[in-house]
């Protein structure tokens, strides 16, 4: 299994390996390129998205993975009866202990047939060289190329600093995720780390665009170009090159150490911040922790044609599954970005607020944010303050 999907990924990213690359050169892509400036906007505009079937609902991949994955899921799936919300699942179970890759291709080929799905953590049982990461594979099957996550405070929950605000925008798809590992001489083993100017240019695009649409300041690119200064020096170099489209945007960088130092003290310095890979699964996981551990934040994964929600830390919670405990709001959160990306904005929006005022007006939490309910409890809150809005809904129609 490693060799085939990492042969696929090498495939795409040989061309880009040599620097003094073209300037752009993604840029005049074709139209169905997501992150040409046109294609950004329509994906913000809501019209890139699959288009609903059969008396306008929507199908959707639904994977479960290991650990709290499936009590989770569990959750999202009565919510959404729930609130009459028009999709219908896909469960496709992946179990890592299985030989080959028959429940991996499905999956992937269930997204590509629905465009969107989600999911929770499949585990990596094995340590093996044959075993590669099934979430990785299905993020570089799909081309999903970055990864956004919008850190917001909670009022109320317990944490070192207030009113953070911060989006994450990662590459998702090469870097240090790349796969590529050998042992060259017995006792030496290599790592290689990939950057392309496509997918650099790709996710500093993404950024920048971001910032733009929703009228943010500054995008912070992140590296560690004065050590790795080919690869980071690349992203680096393609970033500030995009930069040069969006004058009214400020840009600077910061190195990945300091970067952690400067999230734990200062956070609010942070606005929009674009990065490599190995370096985004370290900031999401640190900044998550200064807002309030795994359970709370939702993260996105989008590529020119699919979008994959998940809970942003994207943990298995292995050690609290079957327990009652695990808190449910990151994959709830999920799922509404879910909706919204489906254009389902208003029964997105009463489960974001249901969900918001569980746990900060209600006070209604798991042990991870201090609180003693048990995920059930938090759930059944949610779907109480949703029977409370459901009053015109026989409509199709949603009003507070
Ligand atoms: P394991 O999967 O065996 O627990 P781990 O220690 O690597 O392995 P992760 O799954 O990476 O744990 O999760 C990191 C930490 O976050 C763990 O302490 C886990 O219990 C906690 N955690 C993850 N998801 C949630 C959640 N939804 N609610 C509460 N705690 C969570």
């Amino acid at each position: 299994m490693a060799l085939r999907y990492t042969q696929r990924l090498l495939q795409t990213q040989v061309p880009f390996l040599t620097r003094g690359y073209p300037l752009l050169v993604t840029k005049e892509k074709g139209e169905d390129v997501a992150h040409t400036k046109s294609a950004l906007q329509k994906k913000w505009t809501g019209v890139d998205i699959p288009s609903a079937q059969y008396g306008g609902r929507h199908a959707v991949t639904m994977l479960p993975g290991g650990g709290i994955g499936p009590e989770l899921m569990h959750y999202i799936r009565e919510i959404f009866r729930f609130v009459g919300a028009p999709v219908d699942f896909e469960v496709i179970e992946i179990d890592p202990s299985t030989e080959g890759n028959d429940d991996l291709d499905y999956a992937i080929t269930s997204i590509k047939r629905n465009g969107v799905a989600i999911k929770g953590n499949i585990e990596t049982k094995s340590q093996g060289l044959d075993e590669v990461s099934r979430n990785v594979a299905i993020r570089n099957e799909l081309d999903l190329y970055v990864n956004v996550l919008h850190c917001r405070s909670y009022p109320g929950i317990p944490s070192r600093h207030k009113n953070i605000d911060v989006v994450l925008i990662r590459q998702n798809t090469d870097g240090e995720y790349a796969m590529l590992e050998h042992e060259s001489v017995r006792g030496v083993v290599e790592s290689m780390k990939v950057v392309t100017v496509e997918n650099a240019e790709r996710v500093a695009r993404y950024a920048f665009e971001y910032a733009r649409q929703n009228n943010r300041k500054k995008v912070t690119t992140i590296h560690k170009a004065n050590i790795m200064k080919l690869s980071d020096g690349l992203f680096l170099e393609v970033a500030k090159n995009v930069h040069k489209e969006y004058p009214e945007i400020e840009h600077n960088n910061m190195i990945i150490d300091n970067t952690c130092m400067q999230l734990v003290s200062n956070p609010h310095q942070f606005d929009v911040m674009n990065m490599t890979n190995l370096y985004g699964t370290i900031v999401s996981n640190v900044i998550c922790g200064l807002i309030g551990g795994a359970g709370l934040l939702s993260g996105a994964n989008y590529g020119d044609h699919f979008a994959v929600f998940e809970p942003g830390t994207r943990n298995t919670g292995t050690a609290i599954a079957g327990k009652n405990i695990a808190n449910p709001v990151a994959m709830i959160n999920a799922s509404a970005d879910m909706l919204n990306h489906l254009g389902h904005k208003e029964h997105a929006r009463v489960i974001y607020e249901a969900t918001y005022e569980t746990v900060v007006n209600d006070g209604i939490r798991t042990p991870d944010l201090g609180g003693t309910a048990s995920s059930t409890d938090v759930v059944e809150n949610i779907l109480k303050i949703l029977a409370r809005k459901r009053v015109n809904w026989p409509q199709g129609q949603y009003r507070d």
